[in-house]
């Protein structure tokens, strides 16, 4: 198949087959490629800088929020997967095992962490000791090994990069807090960085994380209709701490077990982002993470052509200082209009074009990636109106994902309504659910739908059971999911 080669030539219409689409634009804007390791790709440097630019945001808020970064091993004893008999059970079928080392076989077998809960208990158990040594609020930046059975760039891949906070306090209240404000951060970070709306939410008890108490979520729709699970906390209650003897002399000199909680987010963030923003010309990047902001293109005839040179470079400076992410494309051999649509295809936020005329009147043209929409502005407040524009693409990034989703958003009271939101409108369902796992299985069989999370702020509250007419405990989002 000549798409799969590194060189696309045209990118498949997302109408005609998205899943196509997405792998043409990855590879076309040089994102990722395939490893010959199946499932692990590897992040070529535009698409690594985009997790750089997510690293640091995030490190930002975790640190505003008194958490510290650390680094745990890669290899965990199996020993340690056996003491929490939820998490062995959920994990064991996805562990990647290391038996021989050095020449010999090993006396214990050492997984490749798919998670780090039990490398985290196993050390805090060591440092806690009293209540003077909570809360303890730890993050780590690695990568985990989970052997998936089906895989798809950056969304699902068998090798991984993330950042998982590992927390412990005194109590449930505190570990609660903890676990909802993690959500919370991840929440606003997704809205507020990568411009994608969320459904925040409970996981139903079959989605639960192998050994929490409780499991969040953050749902995004990609443009498929399908959901993306974008990030998770978990509250692990007690029973993390009683597997690995997490205790503490509480402030009532009682020997208590701390309460403890883990969240993650992924990049899986990278491809959610891409399809929930990219179109037919290819890429569409937020303007806070992407590699490059500004792609300045000087334009005109041969004999312009230097001084309008010499002018973008010194707008170029400009920018630079102001600390903004901004690229010069004077290459004489391309036409502007190729390289308009090269950066169009890479998702560049905002275009930069200055020609003879512009610079004559003290002008340069900006124009927007996602509206097309053209500015034309006085050199004199360049830094200030590319800020502005570069915000601007942000909430247009926003808006249009946002009503897309309400779009795609169907109340249904039946598995036939459900189905055909699947199938023919392709979305989210809003639906009833009495709580049985045997009615959620039922319904993913039948419609393919998987439930999603059950939201905190649903736009009505169901009474029946979609599935067995039963009174509803819970109003649920189905989607069919990545
Ligand atoms: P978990 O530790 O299972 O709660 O996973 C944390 C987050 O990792 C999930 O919410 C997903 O967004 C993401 N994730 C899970 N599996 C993968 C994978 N194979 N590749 C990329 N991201 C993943
Ligand atoms: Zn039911």
């Amino acid at each position: 198949m000549a798409k799969d080669k590194q060189f696309v030539t045209e990118i498949t219409p997302q109408g005609e087959d998205f899943s196509r689409w997405y792998i043409d634009v990855i590879k076309k804007a040089d994102l990722m490629d395939y490893s010959p390791v199946r499932g692990c790709i590897v992040f070529k440097p535009d698409g690594y800088e985009i997790w750089e630019h997510i690293q640091e945001e995030m490190n930002r808020r975790l640190k505003e929020t008194g958490h510290r970064n650390a680094y745990f091993p890669l290899f965990i004893p199996e020993s340690f997967f056996q003491k929490e008999k939820e998490h062995v059970e959920g994990f064991n079928p996805e562990l990647p095992w290391v038996t021989e080392a050095g020449g010999d076989v090993l006396e214990e077998r050492l997984a490749i962490r798919p998670t780090s809960e039990t490398m985290f208990g196993h050390m805090y158990s060591k440092w806690i000791q009293s209540y003077r040594d909570l809360p303890v609020l730890i993050n780590q930046w690695a990568n985990v090994v989970r052997w998936e059975k089906r895989t798809l760039p950056f969304i699902r891949t068998t090798e991984f990069l993330w950042q998982e906070g590992h927390t412990a306090h005194e109590n449930e209240t505190e570990a609660r807090e903890e676990t909802m404000k993690m959500l919370d951060n991840y929440r606003d970070f997704v809205e507020t960085f990568l411009a994608i709306p969320v459904v925040t939410g409970q996981k139903t008890p079959s989605e639960r994380f192998a050994g929490a108490v409780d499991t969040y979520s953050i749902e995004a729709m990609m443009k498929d209709g399908r959901a993306v699970q974008a990030a998770t906390s978990h509250y692990l209650g007690t029973k993390f701490a009683v597997a690995f003897d997490i205790q503490y002399l509480s402030r009532d000199n009682v020997l208590e077990y701390a309460h403890t909680t883990s969240w993650g987010s992924t990049t899986r963030l990278i491809g959610s982002l891409i399809m929930v923003h990219g179109d037919d010309r290819g890429l569409a990047l937020p303007p806070k993470v992407a590699p490059t902001q500004v792609i300045m293109i000087p334009i005109g005839p041969p004999k312009t052509r230097e001084a309008v040179i010499g002018r973008t470079d010194e707008l170029f400076a400009e920018l630079k200082s102001a600390g903004i992410r901004v690229r010069v494309d004077d290459r004489a051999d391309v036409t502007p209009g190729w390289k308009f649509n090269e950066y169009e295809m890479r998702g560049v936020p905002v275009r930069l074009e200055l020609g003879p005329r512009d610079m004559e009147n003290g002008v340069c043209v900006l124009v927007s990636r996602v509206s097309g929409e053209k500015k034309i502005i006085q050199q004199e407040n360049l830094v200030e109106e590319v800020k502005a524009m570069l915000e601007q693409v942000h909430q247009e990034m926003f808006e249009r994902a946002l009503k897309f989703r309400e779009d795609h958003f169907y109340s249904v009271d039946t598995l036939e309504q459900m189905k055909d939101s699947m199938e023919e409108k392709r979305g989210f369902a809003l639906a009833g659910w009495c709580g049985s796992e045997e009615c959620e299985t039922k319904v993913k069989e039948e419609t393919g739908a998987g439930s999603r999370n059950i939201p905190f702020n649903p736009s009505e509250t169901k009474e029946t059971c979609i599935c067995c007419g039963k009174p509803a405990q819970h109003t649920v989002v189905f989607a069919k999911a990545y």
